[in-house]
């Protein structure tokens, strides 16, 4: 009997046939990265995969996971060193396909109550690790690091702003926040998105370690301030994204104490340290800020995207969003916990909590530790093979698993951007290791992001001897 396409789509042996079907391609990919066979890098440029997915793909008979599997960067391949994304926990992937099909995730409690309880659950845990008081803290999971920073910029406003601009709308007000010249890009894009413009971004110069000059801080509040300028919030990085150095938090915490500031730490990479007693002391400080933003999908192994906002005080946090007046949200009926849409930018969102706990539930916290150590000593081994190889630069000691260095062609100190740019481009096409870039006082560097935890010494001393050969080609082409 002819069924309708939907009676087909929805039907559950259709689903079983096809989701076993898929696990084994899954399983058969992950299989080949560890086995190093296959490229990190399939690369194509942009209008050639455009093509590729126009004739092979777009409307044809063609196997999409095998396609898309096929022409996808490898983050589960050991030569992936690239950009600060985690190779996904196969576990977590599972929870991914739970959430997408039950989609139980509301901004009210009722459309996903498992996930809105576990939510409460992983924030009282982050909450501990941090070193906030459980009962008067909170938190919720949101989408990415560059929405947890806007929430907890906003939040800072309306809790420290002189005018609440919430109600009042932003004209005639002239405030600022203060943080790192190497801070993620996105606290710059919160601040002109609030309507704080330009001037409004004070950057504080870096010392050689790429972490702020604490000294740097006291003069330009002053000058700020002497311009008019309300100050509202200073921004700690944990770690900062091109070179991983970690801001003295226990400085910023002090002086953002003693001129009244909202105390916000960008830890979307660094964060994650909290649930380790090896790196922990580079967060020292940390319990004492407003507000903490640690990525998931970074150093948690999760799947993209997924961020905890913690704040020390839940009040804050209720009163973020909230447009009705003060008084309102004092009254202890209104802090509804399990209603995450009061707290959250988004309405509708993912189970995210699922697939963070799914991790914590099957192999305990210890993992979390387990990876943060891991890729942290191997990006100080890593460090250390540069030092001892007269033909590489490092910008600076790791202070987290990102390395950046670059190559120095040897009777020429003088190396020019170019060549790193050139090296770096050469590797992509190449495929074998996915290595970034970043410039650092006008100099490019070659970066590296150590987040596959099977990335061998060997592998290492591997990309520096190709590094090399191509360097010699490039030079020898000229
Ligand atoms: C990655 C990163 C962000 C942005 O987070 P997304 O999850 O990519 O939006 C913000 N701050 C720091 C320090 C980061 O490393």
């Amino acid at each position: 009997m002819p069924t309708s396409t939907l009676d087909q789509a929805y039907d559950p042996e259709e689903f079983r046939k096809l989701g076993h079907l898929l696990i084994d391609q899954l399983a058969d990919h992950l299989e080949e990265n560890i086995k190093m066979n296959v490229k990190t890098m399939p690369w194509s440029p942009p209008e050639d995969m455009y093509s590729k997915v126009s004739s092979d793909l777009w409307m044809q008979e063609t196997d999409l996971t095998d396609f898309v599997l096929r022409h996808s960067i490898r983050l589960h391949n050991p030569g992936y060193i690239g950009h600060q994304i985690s190779p996904t926990l196969p576990i977590a992937a599972l929870a991914s396909l739970t959430s997408a099909l039950l989609n139980n995730g509301g901004a009210v409690f009722e459309m996903g109550m498992t996930a809105t309880s576990l939510e409460r659950k992983l924030i009282e845990l982050y909450a501990d690790r941090i070193g906030y008081d459980i009962p008067t803290s909170t938190g919720f999971l949101t989408s990415g690091g560059t929405l947890a920073n806007l929430t907890a910029m906003l939040a800072a406003r309306r809790n420290k702003g002189h005018k609440d601009v919430w109600i009042s709308g932003g004209q005639h007000t002239k405030m600022a926040v203060m943080v790192s010249e190497q801070a993620h890009y996105c606290i710059d894009r919160a601040a002109r998105i609030m309507g704080l413009g330009e001037k409004g971004i004070i950057k504080i110069p870096v010392t050689k370690q790429f972490s702020v000059d604490n000294e740097a801080i006291g003069p330009l509040y002053d000058k700020a301030i002497s311009e008019g300028y309300e100050v509202i919030a200073i921004v700690g990085s944990a770690c900062s994204t091109s070179t991983g150095s970690y801001d003295d938090l226990e400085y910023m915490s002090s002086f953002a104490a003693e001129k009244n500031l909202w105390f916000h730490v960008d830890g979307a990479h660094g964060g994650a340290v909290i649930f380790s007693e090896k790196y922990k002391p580079l967060v020292k400080g940390i319990a004492t800020a407003d507000s903490v933003v640690i990525d998931c999908h970074k150093m948690m192994m999760s799947p993209s995207i997924i961020t905890a906002l913690v704040y020390k005080n839940e009040g804050t946090a209720y009163h973020n969003f909230s447009p009705e007046a003060e008084y309102l949200f004092d009254s202890v009926e209104a802090r509804e916990w399990y209603n995450l849409g009061k707290r959250t930018f988004e309405c509708t969102k993912e189970m995210m909590s699922l697939k963070v706990y799914t991790i914590i539930h099957h192999y305990g916290t210890e993992i979390l530790t387990e990876y943060v150590d891991t890729l942290y000593d191997k990006a100080k081994s890593f460090s250390e093979i540069l030092k001892d190889d007269d033909s590489f630069e490092l910008a600076c000691e790791p202070m987290a698993n990102i390395v950046c260095f670059r190559f120095l062609q040897p009777n020429d100190q003088n190396v020019n951007n170019q060549l790193q740019l050139s090296i770096r481009k050469a590797l992509l096409e190449e495929g074998t290791y996915y290595i970034v870039q970043t410039k650092l006082n006008g100099r490019i560097y070659l970066r590296c992001t150590v987040m596959n935890p099977f990335t061998t010494a060997d592998q290492f001393m591997d990309l520096l001897a190709k590094i090399k050969t191509i360097a010699s080609s490039l030079y020898g082409s000229r």
